[in-house]
């Protein structure tokens, strides 16, 4: 190489980062969906539907674009979508916010997320997370300058261990993310441990984050205990959902926060110079299509059906499934079969039995084995009989 091809080479040299996530690579959903599609292998990994949405919903987004709604809505979402999510809340929770200054529309709830720790999480500042949970929230702590303070669920049943949260809180704790239904555990909240959320932070400058993204999907008649329905929670709240996950069109990415003005305003703030807004017309499609409350309504028996199936057959396998009682997930134990890690046996059984899942110690910040899996059901029977039938194998 001559002297001038060298120095131009270290021209376009790229400068070394040090890296604001050292420790973070690719999230495990996109890893095990890659993994599965490479083997073939039916996916019950990532969750999401392998059905389509409603085609009602479909006319309304194509008629909403149709009709020129095609350019920048106002930043904090269309008027007459936050004035619906306003109303569903109100009938389901019982707990008004105003559209104007208590809702904003976003795009998907992992921005929501991120948006509220940059918004709220200040240098040096705590937040409780409760382990196992989802994988954005860590490092979006970690991006606000935030401390995260692990907490686990009770091993075996994926109960809040109060007696642990109390210690974990601390004058310098921001916030606590509470997400129920749970993502991987399935397990729900109930009305007593709000109360008890309530009062353990009672005499604390706590904020919290109520992710509940899976509030349609709770079974065998027990209800989804939002922050909403408790006053002194929804005071101190971020309440996020998901449109994705309630109409099937994860894809679409549009969720919502909820929380009152004095906590909207600084969350708009980052919002604004986050993404600004969120798609016009599929927001107009949203607002017109929850005019009908009987989708968001029969969510729950249409997933349990799935999760009856599921389960059921699961039975019939070597391996143990754990109860659900909302999410999209079914969690199962392989002790009986292998005491491969986690993350090895999700691979070995998407190349071998070609059937996808997700480890549980993803969602741990340390290594966690418990011989646990978590399938998502989100899926059409005959896909689910499929897997089923690949299960046998094990
Ligand atoms: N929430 C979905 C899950 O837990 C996936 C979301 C994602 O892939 N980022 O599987």
């Amino acid at each position: 190489m001559n002297g001038a091809a060298a120095s131009a080479d270290a021209a376009y040299r790229t400068p070394a980062l040090c890296s604001r996530l050292p420790k973070v690579g690719t999230t495990i959903f996109s890893v095990m969906s890659a993994l599965a599609q490479q083997h073939d292998a039916v996916n019950l990994g990532q969750g999401f539907p392998d059905f389509d949405c409603d085609p009602r919903l479909l006319d309304a987004v194509n008629h909403a674009m149709r009709s020129g709604h095609n350019q920048y809505p106002p930043m904090p979402g269309v008027p007459a979508l936050r004035e619906a999510i306003a109303d569903k809340m109100a009938s389901l929770y019982g707990h008004r916010y105003d559209p104007g200054s208590e809702i904003t529309v976003t795009a998907g709830a992992t921005q929501a997320i991120l948006t509220i720790m940059l918004a709220v999480v200040q240098p040096g500042d705590e937040v409780i997370l409760l382990d196992p949970c989802f994988d954005s929230y860590a490092p979006n702590i970690a991006l606000a300058g935030g401390m995260a303070v692990h907490v686990p669920l009770t091993p075996g049943s994926f109960r809040p261990d109060f007696d642990l949260i109390a210690q974990a809180l601390s004058p310098r704790t921001r916030l606590i993310v509470v997400n129920t239904p749970h993502n991987p555990s399935a397990t729900v909240w109930t009305g007593a441990e709000m109360q008890r959320l309530a009062e353990l932070l009672r005499p604390t400058d706590a904020l919290v984050v109520g992710d509940e993204v899976y509030e349609h999907m709770v079974y065998d008649g027990v209800r989804h205990e939002s922050v909403a329905r408790w006053p002194e929670l929804a005071a101190r709240s971020f309440v996020v959902s998901s449109f994705g996950k309630t109409y099937h069109v994860t894809g679409w990415k549009v969720g919502y926060v909820a929380a009152p003005a004095a906590l909207t305003a600084e969350f708009r703030k980052v919002h604004q110079f986050n993404v600004f807004t969120v798609n016009t017309p599929v927001q107009h499609g949203l607002a017109i299509y929850m005019r009908d409350p009987q989708p968001h309504l029969e969510l729950a028996a249409f997933y349990q059906r799935k999760r009856d199936l599921f389960a059921d057959g699961l039975r019939a396998t070597r391996l143990l499934p754990l109860p659900s009682a909302g999410t999209y997930f079914q969690c199962a134990d392989y002790s009986g079969i292998s005491d491969e890690t986690e993350a090895d046996f999700c691979v070995r059984m998407t190349r071998e039995i070609g059937v996808a899942a997700i480890p549980m110690s993803a969602f741990y910040a340390g290594d966690v084995q418990q011989r646990l899996i978590r399938f998502c059901f989100a899926k059409q029977n005959s896909t689910l009989e499929r897997a089923l039938e690949r299960l046998h194998k094990l």
